[in-house]
């Protein structure tokens, strides 16, 4: 996939950019709050460093503390009620785009599933992908599906 990425809402009042510096892995999330948030059978998300993104549009945000205590905060279009990306206040910097507003959201393939435990029972995942009962407990876990990569320069 392009380091550049486009997307945006369903109406066409946001856009954004992400010129990426950090290429991250995306992974599909098949946790019940996931499901709940897209109203659908599980959430992908495609990190990026939020220094990367620009975004345009008219904007709201929507609260959720999680069972860890986490914040999260929803972003999405006022007009549509698309939701655009997530950020969390555990991992400052970074932002999780909902995969689906992306251009080529067709391009996306979640290197890892998480939470299989509450996945829906007709979704197959495939046979080569990683998978997590739940999600990874600690940071280092999380790079395994994230590879963090710098992209050069002159790319
Ligand atoms: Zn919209
Ligand atoms: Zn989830």
């Amino acid at each position: 996939m392009s380091d550049t990425l486009t997307g945006g809402c369903l109406c066409g009042a946001v856009r954004y950019q992400v010129q990426q510096t950090m290429r991250f892995r995306a992974y599909a999330c098949h946790c019940t709050d996931c499901q709940t948030r897209s109203g659908s059978a599980f959430g992908i998300q495609q990190s990026v460093l939020s220094a990367d993104m620009t975004i345009d549009g008219p904007l709201i945000t929507g609260r959720h503390v999680q069972p860890s205590g986490a914040v999260a905060g929803i972003v999405a279009c006022e007009k549509c009620l698309t939701r655009i990306y997530t950020s969390n206040d555990q991992r400052p910097g970074i932002v999780n785009l909902r995969a689906g507003t992306l251009d080529n959201s067709r391009d996306v393939i979640p290197a890892a599933h998480l939470w299989v435990s509450s996945k829906l029972h007709w979704v197959i995942v495939p046979v080569d992908a990683m998978c997590f009962e739940t999600q990874p407990q600690d940071m280092a876990g999380w790079l395994e599906i994230f590879k963090p990569e710098a992209v050069a320069e002159n790319d």
